[in-house]
C-alpha cells in the first residue's frame, strides 16, 4: 500500500511537469461548454472539409439503374428529412449543378434532369468520380447487387449482398406475411438466381456440402472481382436474432426442402442461422468483411425491436468469429447508446451512415460526441446516399451526407474541446479517424 502511493505520487509530479510542459492546464473535464464553442467550430469546419474521406456506405448510381441495390424501397413513412420536400435538396443542387429555382417543383425539376443528363454526356465514365472529386470523397464504397462499368473501381470499393443464401426453399409464405415481404422476397430469389448463373448453376446443387461450396464459391469470385465486404440487410426480412444449430440439422432441412415443399417458420429460421454463422465464419477465413444493416428501415413493417442491434451480440461477442471483421451499418440507430458498447469488441466497428441523413446535424452531433467520447477508433463515416429520383439522386444525397456530417462533426468536437475533454489538435486527429483513417485502416489490415 506504502509503495502504491509512493508510486501515485511519482506519477502524479510527472503528470503536473506535463502540464506545466503544455502551458496549458488540463483540468477536469467540464460538464458545461463555454461561450467559445461557434469560433471553435469555425476554426475546425474548414479544416474538416479539408479531410479526404472513405464513405463506408453508400448506393451510387443512376436512378434508372437496377442494381444499385438489392432490394426495393416499398411506400412506407420517410421521416421529415428524407422526405422530398425537403428543402436542403435545393441547396444541394444549387452546390453541385447551380441550379437555378428555389423549390423543386416537377416543373423546376426538369432543369435539374437535363443538367444532369448533360454532364452525364460530356463526362461518361467520369461523372460519379467528378462527384466524389466535387465533396473531397477520396473512396466511396459502393454497396450495389452488381458493380456498374461507369463506377471506376478504385474510388468505388464494391460491397456485395449475402443475404439471398439463406432463402433457397419455396418462399410463398415467406413472402406472404406482409406487403414490404412481398416486394423483397422475391428479389432475393433473383438475387440468389444471378449469384447461381455467376457460378454456372442451372438449379440449386442436390446435396448441402455442394450448396455450402456453391455459397464459398460465390464469396471468392465477389471478391476476385473487387468485394471488399458482404453486406446483410436480413432485418428487413426476419429477425437478427441468430440461434446455433449444429449443421446436421441444416444438411437435414436442406436435403428435404431443396427440390420442393415449404419449410415451417421454425425450420426455415434454424436453416438461416446455421448459413449466416457459415457466411459469417468465411468472412474472416477470406478476408471479406461483414456488414450489417443494424438501425430502423424503411418500409411499413420494418420490425424495430425484432432488429434491434443488441439481437446481434451474441454474434459479435462469439470468440469463433474473432477473426471476422464486423461493421454495423447505419450504428444501431435509434439504440445507438447501446450500440457503442458493442464497439469494445476488437473486431466490430460502427458506421454512422442513414443516420446523419434521418437526423438533422443539431442532434445528430450528440450521437457523435457521446461516440467519439466512448471509442474513437471504431467509428466510421458513410453518407448511405441513393438515387431516389431522377432529380433527388445519387448526387444529391451524397452531398447532403458530407455535409451534414462535416458540420455535426466540426459542432461535436467544438464542444468536447469547450469543455476541456481534448485539445484541438487531439480533436483533428479524432476527425482523420472518423472520416477516414478508421475504415482505410479496417481494410488495409484486413488483406
Ligand atoms: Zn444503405
Amino acid at each position: 500500500m506504502k509503495e502504491t502511493m509512493k508510486l501515485l505520487t511519482q506519477v502524479a509530479s510527472v503528470l503536473f511537469v506535463a502540464w506545466i510542459g503544455t502551458g496549458k492546464a488540463a483540468a477536469q473535464a467540464k460538464p458545461f461548454p463555454g461561450p467559445d464553442v461557434p469560433q471553435i467550430y469555425q476554426r475546425l469546419l474548414p479544416q474538416i472539409e479539408k479531410i479526404p474521406m472513405f464513405d463506408h456506405h453508400a448506393h451510387p448510381g443512376y436512378a434508372d439503374d437496377a442494381d444499385v441495390d438489392a432490394m426495393a424501397a416499398p411506400p412506407g413513412s420517410a421521416a421529415l428529412r428524407e422526405r422530398d420536400t425537403n428543402p436542403e435538396l435545393v441547396a444541394a443542387a444549387k452546390a453541385l449543378w447551380g441550379y437555378p429555382y428555389n423549390d423543386l417543383s416537377a416543373e423546376h425539376a426538369k432543369w435539374l434532369i437535363q443538367k444532369k443528363q448533360e454532364v452525364k454526356k460530356q463526362r461518361g465514365n467520369a461523372y460519379f468520380t467528378d462527384i466524389l472529386d466535387k465533396l473531397n470523397i477520396e473512396k466511396g464504397v459502393a454497396n450495389r447487387a452488381m458493380m456498374a462499368d461507369y463506377l471506376d473501381p478504385k474510388r468505388f470499393p464494391w460491397v456485395f449482398f449475402a443475404d439471398a443464401f439463406m432463402w433457397p426453399f419455396d418462399n410463398q409464405r415467406e413472402a406472404a406475411r406482409n406487403g414490404d415481404e412481398q416486394v423483397y422476397i422475391p428479389l432475393q430469389e433473383k438475387m440468389l438466381h444471378r449469384w447461381m448463373q455467376q457460378e454456372g448453376l442451372t438449379k440449386l446443387p442436390a446435396n448441402f456440402p455442394d450448396y455450402l461450396a456453391f455459397v464459398t464459391r460465390t464469396l471468392e469470385d465477389n471478391k476476385k472481382k473487387g468485394g471488399i465486404a458482404m453486406k446483410f440487410e436480413v432485418a428487413y426480412f426476419r429477425s437478427t436474432k441468430f440461434s446455433d444449430p449444429p449443421r446436421e440439422r441444416a444438411e437435414d432441412i436442406y436435403q428435404r426442402f431443396v427440390a420442393g415443399g415449404i419449410p415451417t417458420e421454425a425450420e426455415y429460421r434454424a436453416f438461416q442461422d446455421y448459413i449466416f454463422r457459415f457466411l459469417v465464419r468465411e468472412g474472416g477465413r477470406l478476408h471479406l468483411a461483414v456488414h450489417v444493416h443494424s438501425a430502423v428501415g424503411i418500409g411499413d413493417y420494418f420490425n424495430l425491436s425484432e432488429s434491434n442491434i443488441l439481437n446481434l451480440e451474441n454474434i459479435l461477442r462469439d470468440p469463433r468469429y474473432s477473426d471476422t471483421t464486423f461493421v454495423m451499418i447505419h450504428g444501431g440507430y435509434p439504440y445507438d447508446r447501446q450500440a457503442i458498447w458493442l464497439a469494445a469488441v476488437k473486431n466490430v466497428y460502427l458506421d454512422t451512415s442513414e443516420t446523419e441523413i434521418l437526423l438533422y446535424p443539431s442532434e445528430f452531433k450528440h450521437l457523435l460526441k457521446q461516440w467519439l467520447e466512448t471509442f474513437p477508433d471504431k467509428v466510421t463515416f458513410g453518407t448511405d446516399c441513393f438515387p431516389y429520383n431522377e432529380a433527388l439522386g445519387a448526387e444529391e444525397s451524397y452531398w447532403l451526407g458530407v455535409q451534414s456530417s462535416r458540420t455535426a462533426l466540426a459542432a461535436a468536437l467544438a464542444e468536447m474541446i469547450s469543455e476541456g475533454e481534448v485539445s484541438e489538435a487531439q480533436a483533428l486527429q479524432l476527425a482523420h479517424m472518423y472520416l477516414h483513417d478508421n475504415a482505410a485502416k479496417l481494410y488495409g489490415e484486413m488483406k
